[in-house]
């Protein structure tokens, strides 16, 4: 590319790192580089995120700021609305190129970007927005294409930088209200939290690379077979979704570290662990793949008929799920864990959702809100069609329903962790933890255990359950529309062979038996 003399801006968003990073690459090349990042109050007021992802962010953006030091840069800062910031740079450098990665993000973030599209069209501006998933955008070439993508874009080179980048001199903006990035200049409380994280992973790259790099020597040796309790996922699992969902790390990196790692590895356990990891890899963008392709997910049941399950919104349950005091330990201890750490594993997320959604009846989307909320890494490409699949709103074609007491029983059999983030059944005796409902009253009282009775009957609720969805079957198609399924849009012999190794979404829970 050509150098010119318009300045580059590079609009960081959620790809908070320099390697591997298109944008900054185009950028780099064409001319003086101005790096931007916006802090938005609004977006951390919504309901879907929370303080607890800014403080990851907050980090982040403070490793950022030292990689470009490292580049000779420095990181600019404003705060409101991006329109602002671009309105004011737009008055001191009318010429310049706007850069960013594609956003998958919520609503809000998408009607952000049309407004942003809309600005840079009447101003003459021009914008280039370069993928950083393997997700095929727009979705009218998608059908078909999923698959050959993912694989072919995983194996190509990553970015890289010029030898020598030119930052804009700051006397340039000095008229703005711009400002280099500074702790002082980053809130601690932009958004909101019903709980304080009592540890929390801390973002940027370095810690992210660190993860990656004791992951693929030491702890993916256990990967298969450890990631579904509690008790072992924690380090088991590779604890990289939020490195991923801010883009402290590539994701391209991340497979290529990983087949690397792979095809280094003796031991045919361990090889199979990493061949499962990889597999999540490409699930990550299956799932934003999906999203993308109907974005209304977010609001929408995928299957609108299933909307008609009867789950009217009832505040007592709600608040007792989101509290941590359902009455079924596990579920409680799931909760409770994750309102102090932030994450917890993909099979007691499932059980979370299962739990509210086919147990207690409540409706979808306040669940995704709350969850949303707790997670560090929320991802909302992943997070909505993962609520929906697990909620039965998606088009599965088994209810794929958590029972509590067993998920227990198999994944906490001494009960440490039920114990742990469960303190009034503490010193109750094992044959009643799991079910402590049980527990003849008069025991309860001599020996003071305070803990809720279950709110449903588990039985009923899905003896109920069943009927009403065989009910809603016979009445309706209960298939996600044509174009959300991706095994019944895939053509090509590539593709179904593809399909097959990386295992239909609907079955995935398999793995995790
Ligand atoms: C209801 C529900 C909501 C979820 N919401 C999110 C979310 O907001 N953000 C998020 O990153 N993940 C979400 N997941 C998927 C999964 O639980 C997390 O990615 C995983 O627990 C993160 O921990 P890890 O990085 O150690 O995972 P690992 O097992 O080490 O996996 C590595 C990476 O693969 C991807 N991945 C793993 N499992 C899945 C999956 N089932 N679907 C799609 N991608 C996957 C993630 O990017 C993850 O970081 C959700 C799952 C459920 C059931």
């Amino acid at each position: 590319m050509k150098m010119s003399t318009s300045v580059q801006v590079v609009w960081f968003k959620r790809d908070l790192r320099c390697v591997d990073h298109a944008a900054l690459a185009a950028a780099a090349k064409a001319g003086p580089v101005l790096a931007l990042y916006v802090i938005e109050p609004n977006y951390w007021q919504l309901s879907d995120t929370s303080n607890r992802q800014w403080m990851f962010v907050r980090d982040a953006l403070v490793d950022l700021q030292q990689q470009l030091a490292a580049l000779g840069g420095q990181l600019w800062l404003a705060h409101g609305h991006v329109l602002e910031a671009l309105s004011e740079l737009h008055q001191v450098l009318p010429q310049f190129v706007l850069h960013s990665h594609q956003e998958h993000g919520n609503l809000w973030t998408f009607k952000r970007d049309q407004a942003v599209g809309r600005f840079c069209r009447g101003h003459q501006l021009t914008w280039h927005e370069y993928p950083q998933f393997g997700v095929v955008r727009p979705v009218q070439r998608r059908v078909g294409r999923f698959h050959e993508h993912w694989f072919d874009w995983m194996q190509q080179a990553q970015q890289t930088l010029p030898e020598h980048i030119a930052f804009v001199p700051p006397a340039w903006l000095e008229s703005t209200s711009l400002r280099p990035l500074t702790i002082e200049l980053l809130p601690t409380n932009l958004g909101t939290d019903a709980y304080l994280l009592r540890s929390r992973q801390q973002g940027g790259r370095r810690e992210g690379l660190a993860l990656l790099e004791s992951f693929l020597t030491r702890r993916s040796e256990r990967y298969r077979g450890s990631i579904s309790s509690p008790l072992t996922a924690v380090s088991s699992c590779s604890r990289l979704s939020p490195y991923l969902a801010y883009g402290c790390l590539s994701l391209k990196e991340i497979v290529q570290a990983t087949e690397s790692s792979r095809a280094k590895t003796v031991p045919i356990h361990w090889r199979k662990s990493l061949a499962d990891f990889s597999q999540r890899l490409w699930w990550h963008c299956y799932f934003i793949q999906r999203f993308e392709s109907n974005h209304r997910m977010e609001f929408q049941a995928l299957v609108p008929a299933t909307d008609k399950l009867p789950r009217p919104f009832d505040a007592e349950r709600f608040a007792a799920w989101q509290h941590g005091r359902t009455g079924w330990p596990m579920v409680d201890a799931c909760m409770r864990y994750l309102h102090v750490h932030g994450w917890i594993n993909f099979r007691m997320r499932a059980m979370l959702v299962s739990a509210a959604t086919y147990s207690l009846s409540l409706p979808w989307r306040p669940v995704a809100e709350w969850l949303a909320q707790l997670f560090v890494d929320y991802e909302p490409g992943i997070h909505f069609p993962q609520v929906q699949m697990q909620s039965g709103h998606a088009g599965n074609s088994i209810l794929r329903i958590y029972n509590p007491v067993m998920q227990a029983q198999k994944l906490d059999p001494q009960g440490q962790f039920v114990r742990r983030w469960v303190p009034e059944l503490r010193s109750i005796d094992a044959m009643w933890l799991f079910e402590p409902w049980l527990m003849p009253v008069h025991l309860k009282q001599q020996q003071g255990i305070d803990y809720p009775l279950p709110l449903v009957d588990f039985e009923l609720a899905h003896r109920q359950l069943k009927n009403d969805v065989s009910q809603l079957r016979k009445e309706h198609d209960l298939r996600p529309a044509r174009g959300f399924n991706e095994r019944r849009s895939r053509t090509g012999s590539r593709s179904r062979s593809r399909s097959r190794k990386n295992a239909p979404p609907d079955n995935q829970l398999s793995l995790f038996d």
